[in-house]
C-alpha cells in the first residue's frame, strides 16, 4: 500500500466565512473516507475561526513577512500566524513573486523566519514556460533553491514544484517529468544540506480529481498542492481519498 500523502489546498483569494465553514465541516463529516494527510491553505482572515472550530485540520497561510513586530503595514507575522494555530506556511508562491515582486532574497528571509518559529514552511519553485522552452528548468530551480534555502538548519521544510505554466492552465507535465524534477530537487538540496534527504516534494499546477490518481501512484510525488480544485468540496475530497 502507498503511504500517505500531503495534499495542501491553497484557496487563493476566495471564500467567506461560511463557505469556508461549510467546506470544514464536510471535510470532517467525511473524515473516515480521507487516506491521505492534508492542509487547508484559507486567506488570512479564516485562520481564526476556523483553526478554533475544526481542531482536527490542519491550517497553513498562504505568505507571512520575514520579521515578528515592526512598522510593516498590512503585514502579517509569522509569530502572529503561529499565536492563531496555523502550522504551516506557503513561501513563494509564483502569483506572490509576480504581483509583490517578491524575490530570492526576501524569500530566504521568510524561510528563515518560518523555520525559526518551528512551522513548516511550503516553499514553491518553479520554471515559467520561456525557461522551459529553452530546457532551462534545472538551471532555474538550483537558483531558487541554492539562493534562499537555509543551509545550516536541521529542521523540516516541504518543497512544492509548481512549474508557472501549469498554474491555472488546465496544463501539466507528465509524471514522468515531474519525477525527474522532483529528483533532480532532492539532489540539490540533499548538497545543500544532507538534512534535507527526506523532504517532502509535492507537485502542484492544474491537479484536479482525475490526473491526481496518476500523481499520487508515483514514489516519488510525496504530495500536491491544489489551487482551483481545493475549492470544489467534493472534488477535493475525492484526492484526498485516493491512495
Ligand atoms: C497554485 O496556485 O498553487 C495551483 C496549484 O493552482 P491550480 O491548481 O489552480 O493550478
Amino acid at each position: 500500500m502507498n503511504k500517505a500523502k500531503l495534499i495542501v489546498a491553497n484557496w487563493k483569494m476566495n471564500f467567506l466565512n461560511q463557505e469556508a465553514l461549510n467546506f470544514c465541516k464536510k471535510l470532517i463529516q467525511k473524515r473516515k473516507l480521507i487516506k491521505n494527510k492534508y492542509v487547508i491553505c484559507p486567506p488570512t482572515t479564516l485562520i481564526q475561526q476556523l483553526a478554533l472550530k475544526f481542531k482536527n485540520i490542519s491550517f497553513g497561510s498562504q505568505d507571512c513577512h520575514y520579521d515578528n513586530f515592526g512598522p510593516y503595514t498590512g503585514d502579517i507575522s509569522v509569530e502572529m500566524l503561529k499565536n492563531i494555530n496555523c502550522k504551516y506556511v506557503i513561501v513563494g508562491h509564483s502569483e506572490r513573486r509576480k504581483h509583490h515582486f517578491e524575490n530570492q532574497s526576501l524569500l530566504k528571509r521568510k524561510l528563515e523566519s518560518v523555520i525559526k518559529s518551528n512551522l513548516l514552511p511550503i516553499y514553491c519553485v518553479g520554471e515559467d514556460i520561456k525557461d522551459k522552452r529553452k530546457g532551462k528548468t534545472n538551471n532555474v530551480l538550483l537558483s531558487q533553491l541554492k539562493n534562499t534555502i537555509p543551509k545550516s538548519n536541521k529542521k523540516k521544510i516541504i518543497i512544492a514544484y509548481e512549474p508557472i505554466w501549469a498554474i491555472g492552465t488546465g496544463l501539466t507535465p507528465t509524471v514522468s517529468e515531474i519525477e525527474k524534477v522532483n529528483l533532480y530537487i532532492k539532489k540539490i538540496i540533499t548538497k545543500i544540506n544532507s538534512s534535507y534527504k527526506k523532504t517532502l516534494i509535492i507537485y502542484g499546477g492544474s491537479v484536479n480529481n482525475k490526473n491526481s490518481v496518476n500523481f499520487l501512484k508515483s514514489e516519488f510525488i510525496d504530495g500536491l498542492l491544489v489551487g482551483g480544485t481545493s475549492l470544489k468540496v467534493d472534488k477535493f475530497i475525492s484526492i484526498l481519498n485516493c491512495k
